[in-house]
């Protein structure tokens, strides 16, 4: 049995992983074994559907210390007037560059791929080859989680319903791999992933009349033309001053939706259906535009089974036809997590620290852990950030991204780095001073900050009624 000393021990090369043990690299000399059950680094991405892209701008996305892409705002195609956005594969061979290059020449990081981790006993924590079946025992000060907010994606996660087995039912990523044109497309799942795969299908030239919508429930969504960094970054300025003034003003987490949502920073596929969904995903106003085009909504709930003739769903049946594609969009994405500290001893659990941006989070959790000692302290600077899923759970989302933002900014060394991650997407704004964008929305901030922080600390010492919470479909995670 093999035996590694080390400092920390990191499970799961994903975002999560490597924007954190970039960030521990850059700001300590620790030692550190990362593993993955996949062959290499990338997470969810290495088996995404293969017309996926970033929600976000690939600016803020990755590690610090390496920039993804070349920061240029896109002049055609759907992503016109926006900063880039990855695709999958550029984002995979990003990583490999990270690991194989950046990594590798620290000397200090050792990757251990197809490789399970199988927990902790008096030996040590137990990691078993997948190829090999060779148990590896490795004695680390710290073992990192970076599994906790792990994606769940359609080609690897376990159905919900039952499926007759002459029904075509396939994920997202076997579209491209159609032989026929079926007689139409049925697309299951509410989420970002269902969107961008009509959206997909539109610029194929797939006629809307041939797809048909299962949606369960509806999301809110943020604007991408407000998350926007570098030279745009007065956008990005303006939706903090609308959150923080929603954050002072709202009565509940719908209230607080719809407020952003009349500044347009917040967006929803149908103007008559309130959502309920938040999972902090990002789309254009022209993909909105393109998916209200769809008239074949069917809005009866969760699928229960798909048969050659019918569809159950939780609230009724529909008819259907044998020479339909099914595709499969009811992975959760972004998984709902519990809140639980960040910083216990001898172990992290990677998670949101800031509002979305997953990357940036993970950095600065590895920043404060290479500069603080005291546990409590560390929890202090990094607050979970908790995506249950469910817009009313937005108080306290917007409670602990906010207190963290401000414990952070009180530290200097702590402000000053956060100024310069360029997975920040905040960071541009010091050199944009001037920009009248940038000046409104720090008056604002300025203004409404305090009664932010009142507002939300009473509504989440005052959760949302019980009663209240029983209209919702509770989120669960196959409602994507
Ligand atoms: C389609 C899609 C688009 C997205 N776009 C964005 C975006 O634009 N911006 C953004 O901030 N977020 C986005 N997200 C959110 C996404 O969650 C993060 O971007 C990020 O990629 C998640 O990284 P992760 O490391 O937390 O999880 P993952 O990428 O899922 O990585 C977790 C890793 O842990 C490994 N692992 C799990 N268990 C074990 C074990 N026992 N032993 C060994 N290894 C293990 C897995 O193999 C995996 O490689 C998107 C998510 C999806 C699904």
């Amino acid at each position: 049995m093999r035996e590694i000393e080390t400092d920390y021990l990191v499970v799961g090369a994903g975002a999560s992983g490597m924007a954190f043990t970039d960030a521990l690299l850059a700001n300590s000399d620790a030692r550190i074994v990362l593993v993955d059950r996949r062959h290499r680094p990338g997470g969810h991405w290495l088996d995404a559907y293969p017309f996926v892209s970033l929600h976000q701008p690939s600016a803020n996305y990755g590690v610090s210390s390496r920039r993804l892409g070349e920061d240029r705002i896109c002049e055609s195609g759907i992503n016109a007037g926006f900063y880039e956005r990855a695709s999958a594969p550029e984002i995979c061979d990003y990583f490999l560059r990270v690991l194989e290059g950046d990594f590798a020449h620290s000397g200090r990081v050792r990757f251990l791929g197809m490789c399970d981790y199988r927990g902790q006993d008096v030996d040590g924590h137990h990691v078993v080859s997948l190829l090999t079946g060779a148990d590896t025992v490795i004695h680390a000060r710290t073992f990192v989680d970076a599994t906790y907010v792990e994606s769940e994606i359609p080609s690897r996660h376990q159905l919900s319903f039952t499926v007759d087995e002459d029904v075509r039912l396939i994920p997202p990523n076997d579209l491209v791999d159609l032989a026929e044109p079926p007689g139409g497309f049925t697309i299951i799942g509410g989420g970002k992933t269902a969107m961008d795969t009509c959206t997909w299908l539109f610029t194929a030239d797939v006629d809307p009349d041939r797809i048909r919508w299962i949606r369960p429930r509806d999301a809110w969504l943020f604007n991408r033309a407000w998350v926007q960094p570098l030279d745009l970054v007065g956008s990005y300025m303006q939706m903090q001053a609308r959150w923080v003034e929603a954050a002072a003003e709202a009565t509940d987490g719908r209230d607080f939706a719809r407020r952003l949502e009349a500044h347009d920073a917040f967006l929803r596929t149908d103007a008559d259906v309130e959502p309920r969904l938040f999972r902090g995903a990002t789309i254009s106003t022209s993909e909105i535009e393109s998916l209200r085009s769809i008239e074949q909504v069917v809005r009866k709930g969760k699928v229960r089974h798909l048969g050659s003739h019918r569809i159950v769903m939780d609230d009724g049946e529909v008819a259907t036809e044998p020479d339909q594609v099914y595709v499969d969009c009811t992975a959760a994405g972004v998984r709902s997590t519990v809140k639980q500290p960040v910083f216990a001893p001898g172990r992290i659990t990677l998670q949101y620290v800031t509002i979305g941006f997953i990357p940036w989070s993970a950095a600065t959790v590895g920043m404060v852990e290479a500069t603080r000692d005291d546990v409590d302290e560390k929890n202090r600077l990094c607050p979970p950030v908790t995506f249950t899923g469910d817009i009313d759970d937005v108080f306290a989302l917007a409670q602990g991204g906010m207190t963290g933002v401000f414990a952070r900014a009180a530290e200097p060394d702590l402000a000053a780095w956060t100024d310069s991650c360029r997975l920040n997407p905040a960071s541009a704004a010091g050199t944009h001073a001037d920009d009248p964008q940038v000046v409104e929305a720090f008056t604002s901030l300025a203004t409404h900050l305090e009664d932010a922080m009142r507002n939300l600390s009473d509504h989440v010492a005052r959760p949302v009624p019980a009663q209240d919470r029983s209209l919702a479909p509770v989120f669960d995670q196959t409602a994507s």
